[in-house]
């Protein structure tokens, strides 16, 4: 028999609680960005890159947005491609060299499709349109009311 008290109890199944929902938060980032590099390799050539994003604009119904892509040259520690939002409504979204997959403008493109504003310190990006966006870039899931 145990001499925890409840309150001692009730800490423990919390701390574990938030520790086995943040080991799976982790392991649905690090599952899910094997499974797209698995299934989305590198791509080189413009050209099929220009129709994978003709192809993702219509799929998403994005056709009437100003969205401009970007092939830049430059790299950001762990991010492959960017959206950046304009006050007129238009968006940038730059690709990066050597990391650009069907998998990453799928991503972007679902931030767009879903209206993300983004932004690393919200709580919102982390819980929501990030781990939203890569389950549509991995896996092809459109979540419907969330
Ligand atoms: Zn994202």
């Amino acid at each position: 028999m145990s001499t925890r008290t409840i309150k001692e109890r009730i800490k423990y199944i919390a701390r574990n609680t938030f520790l086995i929902a943040f080991l799976s938060y982790i392991g649905f980032f690090g599952v899910s960005s094997c499974v797209s590099e698995y299934k989305y390799p590198v791509l080189e050539d413009e050209s099929k890159i220009e129709k994978i994003i003709k192809r993702e604009v219509k799929k998403l119904n994005l056709e009437n947005k100003k969205i401009v892509f970007d092939i830049v040259d430059y790299r950001v520690f762990l991010v492959p491609a960017e959206t950046k939002i304009f006050a007129d409504g238009s968006y940038l979204v730059e690709l990066r060299k050597g990391l650009i997959s069907e998998g990453n403008i799928k991503h972007e493109l679902y931030h767009i499709y879903k209206g993300d504003k983004g932004g690393l310190l919200s709580l919102k990006f982390w819980l929501i349109e990030e781990p939203r966006a890569i389950l549509y870039e991995a896996y092809d899931i459109k979540l419907s009311s969330f």
